[in-house]
């Protein structure tokens, strides 16, 4: 089962993807996360990404496309893949489109966790992560058991360097321009589901449930 999840940052992209990739035991892949482990690694590919990301702007899509193109390569995508954080961009959905009909395959599901703007300034103003799982929590939704330590490796959680509020609204105001117009390309290719990301984490996992199984 190939999936892509789109939504505006914050509405809980990554949340919904672990719990796909547990549940179907097809991996996780966040373009996102590979580059803030890029940038962690001291890359020259993580140098690059940190001066686009640190601003809330995307990172140019030549940077990108080869990258998730030799990911969706590897064995362990066979049986099908979770895409989070790309496509963000036309070009690279039409890349996309053409690498998967290359390997005559195609998007089962794209996913559109729909949240208002509102929602989301607030969901990621109070998000904070671990540095070490990658686990996600926020300070009045998801709270740790024990403050500011992540619950399944006992790391000190962290706020995203790009969850202060200049970089939320331009990472809004980049959403809007350049990634909300997947959605109308995705309900062209007949795989578009929107789901009410406002409902709460375990009442999404139901209609994930509901519609994927
Ligand atoms: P995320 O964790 O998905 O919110 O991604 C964090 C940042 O990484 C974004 O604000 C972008 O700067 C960059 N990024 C992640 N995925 C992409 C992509 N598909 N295209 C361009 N930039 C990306």
């Amino acid at each position: 089962m190939n999936i892509i999840m789109l939504g505006a940052p914050g509405a809980g992209k990554g949340t919904f993807s672990a719990y796909l990739e547990e549940k179907y035991q097809i991996p996780h892949i966040s373009t996102g996360d590979i580059f803030r482990e890029n940038i962690k690694n001291n890359t020259e590919l993580g140098a690059k990404a940190k001066t686009y990301m640190d601003k809330g702007e995307l990172v140019p899509d030549e940077l990108v496309v080869s990258l998730v193109v030799d990911r969706l390569a590897k064995d362990d995508c066979a049986k099908g893949f979770i895409l989070d954080g790309f496509p963000r961009t036309l070009p690279q959905a039409d890349a996309l489109t053409k690498a998967l009909e290359d390997a005559e395959s195609g998007i089962d599901y794209a996913l559109n966790i729909d949240c208002p703007d509102e929602f989301i300034i607030n969901r990621m103003a109070g998000r904070r992560v671990c540095p070490g799982c990658g686990a996600s929590y926020h300070l009045v939704n998801v709270p740790p058991k024990k403050e500011g330590v992540c619950d399944v490796c006992g790391a000190e959680l962290i706020q995203r360097e790009d969850d202060n509020p200049e970089t939320i609204a331009n990472r809004l105001r980049v959403y809007h321009e350049q990634t909300q117009p997947l959605i109308d390309y995705y309900a062209d290719q007949k795989v578009l589901e929107n789901v009410d990301g406002t409902i709460g984490r375990d009442n999404v996992f139901a209609v994930l449930d509901k519609l994927l199984d």
